[in-house]
C-alpha cells in the first residue's frame, strides 16, 4: 500500500491538448488502483495529496509538467523574487533622499543573472515538491491525464482507477479573442521567459496580475503603460484602494491609459518594435514588448470531463458544491479549475480539507471561502479582507454601514527632502456593520501592507468589532497602528447616539 512507487508513464510527451477521448478496456490491479487519484500536481492537488497520505491512504498524483504547478513555475513565487527586485531598485532610489552618498544611480539590475537565479530556485522547489509526495510515499505519474471511465483516468496508455479522483489541473492565460497579431504578444507566463528587461512596455489588462507586472517593469527602469478598458485598474476592489493605486502609479511615471481595448498589434521587422491599436483605431504606441494579461481560463479540455457527467458553468469552470464534490460520484475539483478565490492558499486549504473529509473520518469538513485575506503585490502593495464598502452598503443598507478612513504619509518618506504634497500615501478603510460595528471590511494599500494583513485576517474571521479594534494597544511607530486608532478611537458601539453617523462615515487623518 505504501510503495515510494515512481512511475514514468510511456506517452508522457503526448499532445496536451486536443486529444481524442478513448474508451478502453480498465484493469484495476492494486498497482495501478488507488484510493486517491489527484490530477495535477500544483498547489491544491499536492497539498490533498499528501494530506490524504497522512491517514493512510493509496495516493497518486498526475503532473504533466513541472511539480508545484502554476505558483511555483509561473506565479507567486518567480512574481515575488521580481517583485522584490523592483523593491530593491525603490530603496536604491529611496537611499539618496536618506542621504546616503555615492553613485547610487550607476547601480543596475543584471536580470539575466537574476533570472539565471531565480529559475535555479524555481528547479530547487520543484525538487523539494517531489522528494514531499516522495517522503508520504504519494506515487508520482508522469504525463497528461484525461478521464476514461467514471473514476478511471488515462495516463499516457496506461489506465489508473481510483475510489476518489480530484480534479486540480489549474488554469492557463488567455488573450483576447479576434486580437490580431496576438502571437507578437506575451503573457504572464512569457513575462518569465524574458531574458531582459524591455526598454518600453504595454501591459493590456486591469487585474491584479496586470498591475503587478506593470509595477514590476516599471520601477526595474521599463517605459511602461497599462491599457485598461475601463477607467480604472482593479476595479472590482473597493475604491480607496483602486483610485489611491491609480494615482501612484501615474505618480511614478507609469503612463495609464483608460478606455482603451486592444484591437491588434503589429510587428516592424526591422525595429522589432510593436505598434498596438486600440478597436476606436487610434494608435496607442510602440512598445517592444506588449504583455496581455486580460485574464485566465481553466485547463478542463484534455480531461474529457464530459464522459464522467463534470458539469462545467458557462465560462468553462468545474461546478462544485460546499465539499469540493462535481456533479459526477466520486469526482472531485478544487483550486483554480473552479474559479472561487483563485489564490494558491485557497487551493491548498480547500485540498486539505477535503482529503479530511474523504480520508480523516471529518464527514463535514470544508474549506471557507469568506474573508480570505488578499495581496496585491502592486507598488505600493495591496491588502483587502472581505467586503467593500460598496457591496456593505448593497448588502447592509446605507444605516447599518459605518466606514472609518485615514490616509497618510508613512514615517518611511517623513525624512525626505519631497514636497509633502509629493510623498507617496498609505490609504486605510474598515468597513462594520451593525450596532457592534463588526469589521466586515479591511482595505489597505501603502508600503508593507502585505506583511500587515495576515495578523488582522484572524481578527476578521474571529468576528472583530471595531471596538475590539481599538482595544488592542498599538505598535509605534508602524503603519499597521493605523488601524487600531482609526478616528474616532475607543467610541465604537456608543459613537451613533454619541457622534452621528454622519460625522464617524468621513472621518479622514493625516499624518
Ligand atoms: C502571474 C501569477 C501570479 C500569481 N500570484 C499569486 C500570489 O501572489 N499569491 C497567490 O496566492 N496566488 C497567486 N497566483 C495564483 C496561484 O498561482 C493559483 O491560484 C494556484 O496555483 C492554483 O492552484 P491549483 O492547484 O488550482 O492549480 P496549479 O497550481 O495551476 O496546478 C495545476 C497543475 O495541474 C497540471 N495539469 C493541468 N492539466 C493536467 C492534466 N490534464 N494532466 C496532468 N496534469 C495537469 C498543471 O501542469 C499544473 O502543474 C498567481 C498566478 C499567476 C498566474
Amino acid at each position: 500500500m505504501f510503495s515510494a512507487l515512481f512511475v514514468v508513464v510511456v506517452g508522457a510527451l503526448a499532445p496536451r491538448t486536443g486529444r481524442i477521448c478513448r474508451r478502453v478496456a480498465m484493469s484495476s490491479s492494486s498497482e495501478s488502483h488507488f484510493d486517491y487519484l489527484v490530477i495535477g500536481g500544483g498547489s491544491g492537488g499536492i497539498a490533498s495529496a499528501r494530506r490524504a497520505a497522512t491517514y493512510g491512504a493509496k495516493v497518486a498524483v498526475v503532473e504533466r509538467g513541472a511539480l508545484g504547478g502554476t505558483c511555483v513555475n509561473v506565479g507567486c513565487v518567480p512574481k515575488k523574487v521580481m517583485w522584490n527586485a523592483a523593491h530593491i531598485t525603490e530603496v536604491l532610489h529611496d537611499a539618496a533622499l536618506y542621504q546616503y552618498r555615492g553613485d547610487l544611480e550607476s547601480v543596475k539590475l543584471d536580470w539575466g543573472a537574476l533570472k539565471t537565479a531565480r529559475d535555479n530556485y524555481v528547479t530547487r522547489l520543484n525538487g523539494i515538491y517531489g522528494r514531499n509526495l516522495d517522503n508520504s510515499e504519494v506515487t508520482k505519474l508522469v504525463g497528461t491525464a484525461s478521464f476514461d471511465g467514471a473514476t478511471a483516468v488515462r495516463v499516457g496508455e496506461k489506465v489508473y482507477t481510483a475510489d476518489h479522483v480530484l480534479v486540480a489541473v489549474g488554469g492557463t492565460p488567455t488573450v483576447p479573442e479576434g486580437l490580431e497579431g496576438a502571437e507578437h504578444c506575451i503573457t504572464s507566463d512569457g513575462f518569465f521567459e524574458l531574458e531582459e528587461l524591455p526598454a518600453s512596455v504595454a501591459v493590456v489588462g486591469a487585474g491584479y496580475i496586470a498591475v503587478e507586472m506593470a509595477g514590476i517593469l516599471n520601477a526595474l527602469g521599463a517605459e511602461t503603460s497599462l491599457l485598461i478598458r475601463g477607467d480604472l485598474a482593479l476595479r472590482s476592489f473597493d475604491d480607496l484602494l483602486s483610485t489611491t493605486l491609480d494615482a501612484e502609479m501615474k505618480r511614478q511615471g507609469m503612463t495609464v491609459v483608460p478606455q482603451t481595448t486592444v484591437a491588434s498589434v503589429a510587428l516592424d521587422e526591422e525595429t522589432g518594435l510593436k505598434t498596438v491599436v486600440s478597436t476606436d483605431g487610434v494608435e496607442v504606441g510602440k512598445f517592444e514588448q506588449v504583455l496581455i494579461a486580460t485574464g485566465r481560463r481553466p485547463l478542463t479540455e484534455p480531461l474529457c470531463l464530459d464522459k464522467v457527467g463534470v458539469e462545467l458553468d458557462s465560462k468553462g469552470y468545474v461546478v462544485v458544491d460546499d465539499f469540493q464534490a462535481t456533479t459526477a460520484p466520486g469526482v472531485y475539483a478544487l483550486g483554480d479549475v473552479c474559479g472561487n478565490v483563485e489564490l494558491t492558499p485557497m487551493a491548498i486549504a480547500a485540498g486539505r480539507r477535503l482529503a479530511d473529509r474523504l480520508f480523516g473520518g471529518m464527514p463535514l469538513a470544508k474549506a471557507d471561502y469568506d474573508n480570505v485575506p488578499t495581496v496585491v503585490f502592486s507598488h505600493p502593495t495591496i491588502g483587502t479582507i472581505g467586503l467593500t464598502e460598496a457591496q456593505a452598503r448593497d448588502r447592509y443598507g446605507d444605516d447599518d454601514v459605518a466606514v472609518y478612513k485615514s490616509t497618510f504619509v508613512n514615517l518611511w518618506y517623513g525624512p525626505m527632502p519631497i514636497e509633502p504634497a509629493d510623498k507617496p500615501k498609505t490609504a486605510m478603510k474598515l468597513v462594520c456593520v451593525g450596532p457592534e460595528e463588526k469589521v466586515v471590511g479591511l482595505h489597505v494599500i501603502g508600503m508593507g501592507a502585505d506583511e500587515m494583513l495576515q495578523g488582522f485576517g484572524v481578527a476578521m474571521k474571529m468576528g472583530a468589532t471595531k471596538a475590539d479594534f481599538d482595544s488592542c494597544v498599538a505598535i509605534h511607530p508602524t503603519a499597521a497602528e493605523e488601524f487600531v486608532t482609526l478616528p474616532v478611537w475607543g467610541m465604537a458601539g456608543s459613537t451613533p447616539a454619541k457622534l452621528g453617523k454622519t460625522e464617524k462615515k468621513e472621518e479622514v487623518s493625516a499624518r
